[in-house]
């Protein structure tokens, strides 16, 4: 059945060429501004200053060095800064790590309890949060437009997610052109996470919900189409501009609408990351084909759908499901992400601490909740084969 939903997005987007001038007007006068960013990608591809342009005469202050998987670690060092500087405004330059560290550092700035690591395993509720703005350099996360952030605890190698409607952006920047610099890899994953998250909202069952199928099979089929062309063409603004958009609706709420949703992938992909240090994409394609496989049956006529109307495959319903499957292992190696777990390093000894910590959660994933611990071994045990 088509489930009800409410739905609210607040995120004001600016997007395309320039944009980056109206920054200035996004953020109210009298704010004081902590500006976060990570590596330094910011200060080779020009973004930093066109930033500082925006904000001349403006009262800010900045923090640098969030990493990708952004650790609690670094990000409480953010905190005391913004504490001591009596921040009133955070702004967030940068990937989706950037934007998820920030979206925390929102939240644990005013946050009094003990142990501000509580605010991400939910245990601990946040009841107000610093507002918060973005300028996206990687297209990917969807963190621009939507309130979820994964963080890391580096200390006893978690990966957890968190969110709220609290830690939404007030406004995001999308410049197609400041990802001119970003270099093949990131591409490559930004494009396999966006489409991965589109997967997860639509390769469940299908509820007659024709909105959102073919919503997802556009974004899909974009992403698809694109690809080859901004990996091969990094300043072909179009093709940039297409994959930017895309990766922003593939996870701001749209596509998920009234339709049952998985994310299992994501769940197994974090505890990758968090026991192997693997790029965030990367572990979404060393699982979903495995996934999709392990549950052929109940994916069925999604996959048949999928197999058509994206792929344009024809055969029978059993060629179809193949094919489907097929077909999105072969689209993660085109990009140059392996599909095998084993490719780095995950073994029988990974497997049994990721079951572990799927005993320690209590809760079974998948748009039927049936991805048990011992369906999770079965997956990865697929993925090392
Ligand atoms: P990222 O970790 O933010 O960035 C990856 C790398 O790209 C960094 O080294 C960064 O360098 C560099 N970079 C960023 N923009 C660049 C540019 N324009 N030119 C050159 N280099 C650039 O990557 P991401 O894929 O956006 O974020 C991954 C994180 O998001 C993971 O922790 C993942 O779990 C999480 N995630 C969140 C959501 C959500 O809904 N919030 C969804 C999926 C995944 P610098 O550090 O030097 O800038
Ligand atoms: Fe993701």
């Amino acid at each position: 059945m088509f489930n009800n939903f409410v739905y609210q997005n607040p995120v004001k987007i600016l997007f395309g060429k320039g944009q980056i001038a109206q920054l200035g007007k996004q953020i109210p006068t009298e704010a004081k501004i902590l500006l976060t960013y990570g590596g330094g990608s910011i200060f080779q591809n020009g973004v930093y200053e066109q930033v500082k342009k925006a904000l001349e005469g403006r009262n800010v202050v900045e923090f640098g060095g969030i990493e990708a998987n952004p650790t609690y670690e670094t990000l409480m060092q953010a905190v005391e800064l913004g504490r001591q500087e009596q921040i009133t405004f955070l702004l967030a330059v940068g990937g989706g790590s950037v934007l998820d560290g920030t979206k925390f550092i929102a939240a644990a700035i005013p946050f009094e309890g003990e142990d501000a690591w509580q605010i991400v395993t939910g245990k601990e509720k946040y009841k107000t949060a610093i507002p918060l703005g973005a300028v996206l350099t990687l297209p990917a996360t969807g963190s621009e437009m939507n309130y979820y952030a994964v963080i890391s605890k580096k200390s006893t190698q978690e990966k957890k997610g968190m969110g709220g409607p609290l830690v939404y952006p007030k406004f995001s920047i999308l410049d197609p052109e400041t990802t001119y610099s970003l270099p093949p890899r990131q591409i490559a994953n930004g494009i396999a996470d966006a489409f991965t998250h589109v997967m997860e909202q639509y390769m469940t069952y299908p509820v007659d919900a024709q909105i959102q199928d073919r919503f997802a099979e556009s974004v899909l089929q974009t992403l698809i189409e694109v690809a080859t062309k901004t990996l091969e063409n990094p300043t072909d603004y179009e093709a940039r501009a297409n994959f930017m958009w895309a990766a922003t609706v593939a996870l701001n709420g749209w596509i998920g609408l009234g339709v049952p949703q998985d994310w299992a992938t994501h769940q197994i992909g974090h505890e990758i990351t968090a026991f192997h240090g693997v790029d965030h994409a990367r572990t979404l394609a060393v699982v979903l084909p495995h996934l999709l496989k392990f549950k052929e049956v109940d994916k069925r006529a999604k996959l048949i759908q999928y197999a058509k109307r994206v792929w344009n495959l024809s055969g029978t319903d059993d060629e179809l499901v193949a094919g489907a499957i097929q077909k999105t292992g072969a689209f993660y190696e085109s990009l140059g992400l392996p599909i095998k777990a084993s490719e780095y390093g995950v073994n029988q000894e990974t497997i049994a601490k990721i079951k572990q910590r799927f005993i320690e959660r209590g809760v079974n994933f998948g748009e039927k909740a049936d991805i048990t611990p011992e369906a999770v071994e079965q997956i990865l045990a697929m993925s090392i084969a």
